[in-house]
């Protein structure tokens, strides 16, 4: 008995025990490594090293995850006016509405190798607004709020325990931490999955995705970001920027009233542009 308890500590120390911060199997096999933020969202370099998540999780998180957070209410928004195409080549249209048409409007991008070319098809209706000098104006809200779409939810989860793992993979045990700590059970569960039926986040816009190089002074654009927030009140939030769009989520639980009154607080700054992140 105490040599098998030192063989397995043994082990341990040597880094020969792995396990997946998602499903906690041994993954001291695993090939693959982990992008925190999809590839396709122009992601070459937040990465977890291989292991960290389990090739089978890694898998069906490209599959069941990643690909239908793509094709979400906030990120086909993003994907059309960022003219971010799939792999297909294929930019997603949005939905508008004209003021004092009640039927929406369908907006098309079309990429080619030279230019963008986006185009509106208008009913006869809609045609004799513009006509008529009544209307020539189309809205294209982006969602905002706090949305519960599950699968939104479901990957800032997952992203928000990569990241952690990521900021904690620098320390002795730190992803050791990961995987043992029950507090991360439940957004673990959520992320890989998808127990927790409604999850809901916080979505707003934080800065504008083309002016974003004027009002941070940086090389192009920046396309993602993110941190955590420890409040006043010992909760726990993640917070992803993409593309100037801010999403937040608990990691403690389903419930985000407490992000609401950090935003009273702190009057409406964004974790990732205060306390320890503000400029100067
Ligand atoms: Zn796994």
């Amino acid at each position: 008995m105490v040599l098998a308890f030192w063989e397995v500590k043994l082990g341990y120390l040597l880094g020969k025990t792995m396990r997946c911060i998602f499903c906690k199997l041994d993954s001291a096999n695993s090939t693959s490594v982990e992008h925190i933020i999809p590839e396709s969202l122009w992601n070459t370099k937040q990465i977890l090293p291989r292991g960290v998540v389990c090739d089978k999780c890694n898998n069906y998180f490209s599959r069941k995850v990643e690909r239908q957070f793509l094709c979400s209410p906030e990120m086909e928004s993003l994907r059309f006016h960022q003219a971010i195409p799939s792999k297909k080549g294929r930019v997603p249209p949005i939905m508008g509405a004209m003021l004092g048409s009640e039927v929406p409007i369908s907006i098309r991008r079309v990429l080619s190798s030279e230019e963008i070319v986006t185009s509106i098809e208008l009913n006869e209706d809609q045609v004799e607004l513009v006509r008529s000098g009544q209307s020539s104006k189309v809205n294209f809200p982006i969602a905002s709020g706090i949305p519960t779409a599950k699968i939104t939810s479901r990957f800032l989860a997952k992203v928000a325990l990569e990241a952690l793992a990521q900021r904690l993979l620098p320390h002795y045990g730190g992803v050791d931490y990961v995987v043992e700590e029950e507090q991360f059970d439940l957004v673990r569960e959520h992320a890989r999955y998808g127990r927790v039926k409604e999850w809901p986040y916080y979505v707003r816009r934080i800065y504008d995705a083309d002016l974003d190089e004027k009002i941070h002074g940086l090389d192009g654009q920046k396309v993602h970001e993110y941190d955590f927030l420890h409040t006043d009140h010992g909760e726990f939030y993640f917070v992803l920027a993409l593309y100037g769009v801010e999403l937040t989520i608990n990691i403690g639980g389903p419930c985000i009233e407490g992000y609401e009154t950090w935003l009273k607080e702190n009057d409406n700054a964004s974790p990732l542009y205060w306390g320890k992140n503000a400029e100067g």
